[in-house]
């Protein structure tokens, strides 16, 4: 047997000395190092007891070695699992006991703070940084630079990885070689990557974007990356001369819309723009695109399944759309009550099935077992439709839907109308339990330094934008809105924060 997806990532190398990574700071990284250097670290891994299928957990900073690390662990039949750089010890202390990993590798500094975390949990602490030193990093220079790769299928494990912790507690989603292979390969065809591009890469790598939807995709198609620490839209702007591809969530495309340098010059030379993990709002496409001429390609898709849905390379790129499913894909949009299908422009709960889709939750059969229907389709959670033409647009998380007073408020639609108010900055629009209602349909805002809005003020606006049962029955103003380490807005948050504001409202 075969290592499925390195073998076919050693495949796609196109020669030892082509570039894999370029560092902000212009240092470079060939394919033939990748090889060395993850055969390294595999044999550092083998030395330390790691057999196949057992874990490795990693909380370090992003960096070409952490990048490694990654790879050295497919290698090695190891499943990776990296841990988000915001998780304090606590949370650690959790993911630790969940996941039972033989090695925990992380940033020097951080080796005293977590030392005992690992112990407890029984897991070997390893450090690592951007510089290749620490204990593993000295553990690996002396090894050979060959390795013979550990054999894996296509349905062994490659990565457990945590969903963002957006709605509820973060859940591990086993994820398989073929997973993982399937869909990078679907989006280097998609998206025409090839060994000339240059992917400009600001994206973390404990999250499925940046992790594998940037950098598998990079990888199978022999292309280089450059690789920022973090997204900074000064220093986007600087490399991206180098690039020729981006990567981003909607807050880089935001930020970037307003810098000064973004012109259509700066970017006549770039290919591909690519936004996903968070809906981009359709200002943002139209601000992008009025200064660069470039239509951002807005894809879909979760830690569970990989990408799923992505706007054409070719043929019409529609703002507030997320595409078509990916060859290989299939998706379906249902009543979310009685599974049955709906028809097109009818919003229900979106279900995929493919070699994208992961194999369950980490230690949770119970809840794998729920959001999977008998023929294999996984309940995504996510409510949408898809139009006449086959366009894939996402409405809202099921969790997040308000039924107030028998009617079905998806947020997103409110928050659209707010969002476009003069002094807003953003909104995030909830249900809370409410005696008459069910839920009353509650709008939080972020105004803008100084701004007048008030709460009669959005209620007036919108009083002619909205049919009545949509409207907001109170507008509560905050600094700002409650985000998980990706950034997301977290409505559980909201929701339990503001949890009794109708029932004071009625008991006064
Ligand atoms: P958790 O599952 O722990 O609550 P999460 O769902 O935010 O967290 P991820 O797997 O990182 O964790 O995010 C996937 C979700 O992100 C999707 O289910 C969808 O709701 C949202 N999403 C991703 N891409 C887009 C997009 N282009 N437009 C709208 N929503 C998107
Ligand atoms: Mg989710």
């Amino acid at each position: 047997m075969t290592n499925h997806l390195f073998d076919a990532l050693r495949a796609a190398a196109p020669g030892a000395d082509a570039v894999f990574i370029e560092t902000a700071d212009g240092a470079t990284l060939a394919y033939g190092d990748l090889l060395a250097r993850t055969a390294q670290l595999a044999h550092a891994l083998a030395s330390f007891g790691v057999a196949p299928g057992d874990r490795v957990a990693a909380q370090v900073e992003k960096s070409a070695e952490a990048l490694m690390l990654y790879l050295a662990c497919v290698r090695a039949g190891a499943v990776y699992l990296p841990l988000n750089t915001g998780y304090t010890p606590a949370e650690i202390d959790y993911f630790l006991g969940d996941a039972e990993p033989a090695v925990f590798v992380v940033d020097p500094e951080a080796e005293r703070a977590l030392a005992s975390v690992a112990a407890r949990h029984g897991a070997r602490l390893e450090t690592l940084d951007a510089d290749g030193q620490g204990s593993m990093a000295a553990a690996a220079d002396g090894l050979p630079t060959r390795f013979d790769d550990v054999a894996r299928g296509p349905d062994d494990l490659a990565a457990i990885l945590y969903t963002s912790g957006t709605t509820g507690r973060s859940k591990g989603a086993m994820l398989s070689h073929d997973n993982l292979l399937s869909n990078a390969l679907a989006l280097k065809d998609f998206w025409r990557f090839t060994a000339a591009d240059r992917l400009l890469h600001a994206l973390p790598l404990f999250h499925t974007h940046g992790l594998f939807v940037a950098t598998n995709t990079a990888l199978v198609a022999g292309a280089s990356l450059i690789l920022l620490p973090k997204f900074d839209a000064d220093r986007v702007m600087a490399l991206l001369p180098r690039a020729t591809t981006l990567m981003g969530v909607p807050t880089f495309y935001v930020r970037l819309a307003q810098h000064p340098s973004l012109t259509r010059e700066a970017a006549a030379h770039m290919r591909l723009f690519v936004s996903g993990s968070a809906p981009l709002l359709a200002e943002t496409h139209r601000a992008f695109e009025a200064k660069t001429g470039h239509r951002i390609l807005e894809r879909y898709g979760m830690t569970e399944t990989n990408m799923i849905t992505s706007n054409p390379y070719e043929g019409e790129r529609i703002a507030g759309a997320v595409g078509f499913p990916l060859p290989g894909v299939s998706l379906r949009v249902v009543d979310p009550a009685s599974g049955s299908p709906l028809g097109p422009d009818e919003v229900g709960m979106i279900e995929v099935k493919g070699p994208n889709v992961f194999k369950g939750y980490w230690r949770m059969p119970e809840k794998t077992r729920a959001e999977f229907r008998d023929d294999g389709f996984f309940v995504t959670g996510d409510l949408g439709r898809v139009d006449q033409r086959g366009y894939v647009s996402i409405v809202g998380r099921g969790k997040d839907l308000v039924i107030s007073g028998g009617y079905n408020v998806y947020p997103k639609e409110v928050e659209t109308e707010i969002d476009a108010l003069d002094g807003v900055v953003e909104s995030a629009v909830i249900g809370l339990a409410h005696r008459d209602f069910g839920e009353g349909v509650t709008a939080v805002v972020v105004r803008e330094a100084g701004a007048a809005i008030d709460e009669a003020g959005v209620l007036a606006a919108l009083a002619g934008r909205l049919a009545r049962y949509k409207q907001p029955k109170r507008v509560l103003f905050v600094d700002e809105l409650p985000r998980n380490a990706m950034g997301k807005v977290q409505k559980n948050a909201l929701r339990e924060r503001y949890a009794d504001l109708y029932a004071e409202a009625e008991a006064s």
